[in-house]
């Protein structure tokens, strides 16, 4: 029984699973973790310099709401491309805290928010929390997006489409043509698309595309975390239209009030650094991954992000996970990324010592 005190929306979801390997993790000696999502990397050290002069300098009060102008500058310059007249750029608390504010100033009590499953953690509990609807729709074959899917589920009720590419769980970039497709499918049913582009940066095969080009009244959220390794930093951006901006603006006036000060001048500063390194290197360790577990395991080779999201080469997920955390191997079941037990999740930022002790027991495991 909950706590009497306890209002209904903190019985409307679990915590997250992920934390519980955290939990189990951190009792164990040496194990094998291949469950972070966070890059193995340090922040830059420019972005540390930035961050050190900012605090010493004495910029520690509060920022504007929507964040220092210079950042907010530099970010107008990176949305510029797009061409649209109507987008504006606001600072907040990391991607998590855009994805807060995008939801309550869209969602009525009922509203339906349609995703894809397998789907990044957050979204069925935050839709849930905003009083919506979550909506989840199998990806199409190879974890794309599948359009006449969410077309089929999109009923009056339906307020927004979330979209992730690269993708979390699974790795993997949706095509150009799917996301002009869903794009346009939005615009044409009148509903908003929101973007989590947080993985923009890890592109391995071909360009990163946003949605947003094909549909002007996209919302798009991105951060710092996953680029620069700035997960505890908690720095994000939004852009989209005037008007949606605007009433998250309000809303974080209340809440968030502005994201860390400090930390902005260091985003300013990230935004200077060339991460192209970090992100050949991530490359490597996608394809040192995928070579060591290709004949054993039924998997879509992830084209982005740093996750691949094998098929469950027997059992359950629960007895899969267990057999792996025996041997020190921590791995994510796909249960929590999603309504089928099929699948789990392997984040490959790590040393490849690491990496490769991970594969060694994964190919032992789907040989029992
Ligand atoms: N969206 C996705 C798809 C993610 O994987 C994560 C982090 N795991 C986030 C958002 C949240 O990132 P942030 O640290 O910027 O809040």
């Amino acid at each position: 029984m909950a706590h009497p005190w306890l209002a209904q929306r903190t019985s409307a979801f679990d915590s997250s699973g992920i934390r519980k390997i955290f939990d189990l993790a951190a009792k164990m000696r040496s194990p094998i973790n291949l469950s972070i999502g966070q890059p193995d990397y340090d922040v830059p050290e420019p972005v540390k310099e930035a961050l050190f002069e900012a605090v010493r300098s004495g910029r520690n009060g509060y920022s504007a709401t929507q964040g220092i102008a210079p950042l907010r500058e530099a970010l107008r310059g990176r949305i510029a491309p797009l061409g649209h007249a109507d987008r504006d750029v606001f600072v907040c608390s990391g991607t998590s805290g855009g994805l807060v504010l995008a939801l309550m100033a869209l969602i009525d009590p009922g509203d339906e928010v349609i995703f894809f499953d397998p789907y990044f953690v957050m979204y069925p509990s935050l839709v849930r929390m905003a009083g919506g609807v979550p909506v989840p729709v199998d990806c199409g074959p190879g974890f794309g997006i599948d359009v006449d899917r969410v077309a089929a589920a999109i009923t009056p009720r339906t307020k927004a489409i979330i979209v992730n590419s690269p993708a979390n769980p699974t790795g993997v970039q949706a095509s150009e043509a799917d996301l002009r497709a869903i794009a346009e499918l939005a615009q044409a049913k009148n509903v908003c698309l929101i973007s989590d582009e947080i993985y923009s940066q890890f592109s391995y095969d071909e360009p990163f595309v946003s949605p947003a080009r094909f549909n002007e009244r996209t919302i798009v959220i991105d951060g710092f975390s996953k680029s620069h390794g700035m997960t505890g930093w908690r720095l994000g951006w939004v852009h989209g239209p005037q008007e949606l901006i605007d009433a998250m603006l309000k809303l974080q006036q209340y809440t968030f009030v502005c994201a860390p000060h400090p930390v902005q001048w260091a985003g300013l500063a990230a935004m200077d650094v060339d991460m192209s390194r970090a992100v050949a290197d991530y490359r490597g360790k996608r394809d040192r991954i995928v070579a060591g577990l290709k004949d054993l395991y039924e998997l879509t080779v992830p084209n982005g992000a740093f996750y691949v999201f094998p098929k469950l080469p027997w059992g359950s997920g629960d007895e899969f996970i267990r057999a792996a955390i025996e041997r020190e191997l921590l791995i994510i079941p796909g249960s929590i990324f999603s309504r089928h037990d099929t699948h789990f999740r392997i984040s490959f930022a790590a040393d490849d010592k690491v990496l490769d002790r991970g594969i060694e027991v994964l190919r032992e495991l789907a040989r029992r």
